[in-house]
């Protein structure tokens, strides 16, 4: 069933990339914005629509251990942040990070959402995604890649304040180092 009521989020021009989602009313901290959804693939069949050319490699969420979701274009057009104002809980919850003002362009941190399984996208003939980033802020790590790439300050921010989606708190945690 569709969601009601994201009359509040509009795409426009951003200063990240390309387009993005801004919000058209401030939202507290905690508060749900919207689920992200698309259709499910498993991540053999994401590497088949990928090799098919049906799919751009960028496009898919992680939402379990090699499970993802192509996201409806809406959800795909909100850009990553290495300093955002929201986070994925659970499975594809947005969720405001901060209090979001109204007129806010809408970011969470692509990489709490990736831990892709190496060893079998590689055996597919692919690399791991990874891109550019331009995000302009103060913690701009200059790529998007997985997260346990990222420093291990921020790794440990996400996981204490369980800023991320739940398979990926799920991987992360069972390590005694965060
Ligand atoms: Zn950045």
């Amino acid at each position: 069933m569709p969601q009601k009521n994201l009359s509040f989020l509009h795409i426009k021009n951003s200063y990240i990339a390309g387009n993005g989602v801004f919000s058209k009313k401030n939202i507290l901290k905690g508060k749900r914005i919207c689920f992200l959804e698309g259709k499910r693939y498993s991540l053999k069949e994401m590497i088949n629509i990928v090799n098919e050319g049906k799919e751009d490699p960028a496009d898919p969420l992680g939402i379990d251990e090699e499970l993802y979701l192509d996201l409806d274009e809406l959800f795909r057009t909100i850009n990553h942040s290495c300093d955002p104002n929201a986070f994925i809980r659970g499975k594809n919850e947005l969720v405001a990070l901060r209090n979001i003002t109204k007129g806010e362009e809408l970011t969470y941190d692509y990489s709490t959402t990736m831990n892709d399984n190496e060893e079998k996208i590689k055996k597919a003939g692919h690399e791991l995604w990874t891109c550019k980033c331009n995000c302009k802020s103060s913690l701009c790590r200059g790529v998007i890649d997985q997260f346990k790439t990222l420093p291990k300050e921020r790794q440990k921010f996400y996981i204490r304040n369980r800023f991320m989606p739940d398979f990926m708190l799920k991987m992360f945690t069972v390590s005694e180092q965060y």
